[in-house]
Formats: structure tokens, sequence, C-alpha cells
């Protein structure tokens, strides 16, 4: 008898098992051979808390702390590395990006910083010079470790329990009655 079955083994499907396994019986079924072989395995692997609409934004500031410091033998690696991330536009598309500065700006701990043209060309000297018009730049934009991340979910829900079945598709759920 389980209590959760989780239909795929991408990111959300692992970090969902490595969360609910204490006290609880749970299976993760993937359809592949592996698991994070779709969208979790394209991933630009980039950690911005500026990016996104207002509740990615909150799930994004969230989940920092998660990243900077995992549980004990979560992973071997730091999860995140600073790399930074700049924001480009046209003199037409200043307005919007001018507002997404100010709006970001007052929300998180990010270090960001507008960019005159000089400073532009200075991050990124091949930049056409019409993208030089309004730009900014994320100090505190990060890369995350995808690999390390997922496979540390997994591993860690597989340690308290869970089952993840590979090869696994669900073709058909059923309500029934008393249950599942
Ligand atoms: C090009 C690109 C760049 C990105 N860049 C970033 C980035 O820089 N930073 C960031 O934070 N996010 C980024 N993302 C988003 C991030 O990668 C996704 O939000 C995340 O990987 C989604 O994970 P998931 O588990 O929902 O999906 P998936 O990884 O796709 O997992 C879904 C799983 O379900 C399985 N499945 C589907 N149907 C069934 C079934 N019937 N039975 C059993 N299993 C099934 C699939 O095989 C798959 O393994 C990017 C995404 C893309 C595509």
């Amino acid at each position: 008898m389980q209590d959760v079955l989780i239909i795929g083994g991408g990111m959300a499907g692992a970090s969902a098992a490595f969360f609910l396994a204490p006290g609880r019986q749970v299976t993760v079924l993937e359809a592949e051979a592996h698991c994070g072989m779709h969208t979790t395995g394209r991933s630009a692997a980039l950690f911005i808390e500026g990016y996104g609409n207002a509740a990615i934004r909150a799930f994004t500031r969230a989940s920092r702390q998660f990243f900077l410091e995992p549980p004990s033998g979560f992973c071997d690696v730091p999860l995140l590395t600073p790399r930074g991330a700049m924001l480009i536009g046209t003199a037409a598309q200043r307005p919007g990006l001018e507002a997404l500065f100010a709006e970001r700006g007052t929300e998180s701990a990010t270090a960001m910083e507008w960019l005159d043209p000089d400073a532009c060309r200075s991050v990124i000297p091949i930049l056409r010079p019409e993208y030089e018009a309004s730009a900014f730049l994320d100090r505190s934009a990060m890369d995350i470790d995808v690999d390390a991340l997922h496979q540390g979910f997994l591993r860690g829900a597989r340690r308290q329990g869970a089952r993840i079945a590979t090869n696994a598709r669900v073709e058909a759920i059923e309500r029934v009655a008393d249950g599942l």
C-alpha cells in the first residue's frame, strides 16, 4: 500500500519524493529508462531571484537557503556558484527594462546595477550597439549544478525509503469509490 505515487522523476518529482518520503511510502513512476531525460536535462541551470512572475520569484527566494546549505550528505559539491546575468534591450525596450529593474530591485537581495553603454561593452565586448541602449546586470545570479541537485533529491529520497521505478510509464489513472 502506497501513501504517495509521484508520476515523473524530473526535478519536480524527485524533490517531491525527497520531501514526502519521511514517514510515508512513496514511489516515483518514471516513464523513461533514467530520470532527468526531459526538461530537467535541458535547463540552462541559472538561479536568478529576479526571474519570472511574482510567484516564481517568491519560490526562487524561498529555495535559496536550501541551495546554499543543503542537508548534510545531500551532495559533495556546491549547488550554486556565482555567474551573474545581464538583461539587455534596445532603446524602444528601455521603459520595460527600467520597470523590471525597479520592480526586482525592491524585493530581493540581488546586486543589480544599471549599465551605461561603456559598462555594457566592458561586460560583453561583442554586444551589438543597438543593445547597449539599456541593460542591467544582476551580479547575484548563480549557476545551479542541476545534476547534483537532481541526483541529491533522488538519492536522498531512496535513502529515506522511497522507491524510484524507471521504465514505468503511467498509462491511465482511475478514481474508485474507496480511494485509489
Ligand atoms: C531550455 C530550458 C532552459 C531552462 N532554464 C532554466 C534555468 O536556467 N533555471 C531554472 O531554474 N529552470 C530552467 N528551466 C526550467 C526547468 O528546467 C524546469 O522547470 C524543470 O526541469 C521541470 O522539471 P519537471 O520535473 O517538472 O519536468 P521534467 O524534467 O520534464 O520531468 C517530467 C518527467 O515526467 C516523466 N513522465 C511524463 N509523463 C509520464 C507518464 N505518463 N508516466 C511516467 N512518467 C512520465 C518524464 O519522462 C519526465 O522524466 C529551463 C527549461 C528549459 C526547457
